[in-house]
């Protein structure tokens, strides 16, 4: 059986605040496998999006990690000098940021930005060679070779996403994170740039994050889906599994949400409001909102535990 690829242990992220710590990811672990989809869902806040970027050692001062660690293959990410991590970023786990479709730089053709990252990674290219890697990496995301000589400006959102995705995968990465990579793109554009993703994944053999909240994408692209809420994974299971048959109250009020035929369109919503991570609720951070709650639920926090085939963070599972 193969080894994980990527392994986060007991990782702890914190933001130093003037009225007190804010703890934004607490205590969490998993394990991605080679080749692997596996999504980070929750609401705005629960951390996913913090969690994503702090496996880059890509937090930025107040926050920090407190505790707890990152391992791409044998290599712990926190030992990697500034060389280290920055032939870490692209070659070994490479990021498609929320939001990307603004990190391309405005006044450089698609093409230096795609031969920049060659740069960056120490690789001297001749110049045929160079263009010829360029025009596979626009191929492989469904652009044409034209493009590398156009502006951000030029493209539309989908092309744009399309081009950011080319510079992630241009020193083949094992792992590609990508945080809510279609969140400012219509529904048709959206099923196009993850077609395009995962294609582009199963040429590389590269494992994925996909962070987002949104369920019915989650549905349809991950193998494996880990609920954030409050900082802390309350849920990790197979996708079709935790579709079929969510374990944990919050996941079950995510998929509630999800509009459905029968419905038709309407939501149901999620009743209440995500808590502050400033003043976290006493014992299961979810109380307030849950119509299950017991006394004990109040008082003791959840721990993960194994279930059948899952890890569910309630006292009820
Ligand atoms: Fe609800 Fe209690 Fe489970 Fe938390 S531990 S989700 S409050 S039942």
């Amino acid at each position: 059986m193969s080894e994980p690829v990527l392994r986060v242990e007991g990782l702890r992220v914190a933001f130093d605040h003037p009225l007190g710590k804010v703890r934004a990811v607490d205590d969490v672990s998993f394990a991605l496998m080679p080749g692997e989809r596996f999504g980070l869902a929750g609401e705005s806040g629960s951390g996913k999006s913090t969690l994503a970027l702090s496996i880059l050692r890509l937090i930025k001062p107040p926050g920090h990690i407190e505790a707890g660690a990152v391992w791409l293959d044998d290599a712990r990410i926190a030992d990697l000098d500034d060389d280290g991590i920055r032939r870490l970023r692209l070659a070994g786990i490479a990021l498609v940021p929320q939001g990307s479709m603004n990190s391309l730089n405005p006044v450089l053709r698609i093409g230096r930005q795609i031969a920049d990252a060659f740069a960056d990674h120490g690789l001297r290219l001749g110049h045929r060679e160079e263009q010829r890697r360029i025009t596979a990496l626009l191929a492989a995301v469904g652009l044409p070779a034209t493009i590398a000589r156009m502006y951000p400006h030029e493209l539309s959102g989908g092309m744009k996403q399309r081009a950011c995705i080319a510079i992630a995968i241009s020193l083949r990465p094992k792992v590609i994170i990508a945080d809510e990579p279609t969140s400012a793109l219509d529904v048709v554009v959206q099923r196009q740039v993850m077609a395009t993703l995962a294609r582009v994944q199963q040429e590389l053999g590269a494992a994925v994050i996909l962070v987002g909240h949104d369920m019915g994408l989650m549905a349809q692209f991950v193998d494996r889906l880990g609920i954030m809420y409050a900082g802390r994974l309350v849920e990790v299971a197979p996708i079709a599994d935790i579709i079929a048959r969510p374990r944990h109250p919050y996941t079950r009020a995510l998929i509630a949400a999800l509009p459905s035929l029968e419905a038709r369109g309407m939501l149901a919503g999620i009743p209440g409001l995500a808590p502050s991570l400033r003043e976290l609720p006493s014992g299961c951070a979810f109380h307030p909102r849950c119509e299950l709650a017991i006394d004990r639920c109040r008082a003791e926090r959840p721990v993960l535990r194994d279930i059948a085939g899952a890890q569910v963070g309630c006292h009820l599972a």
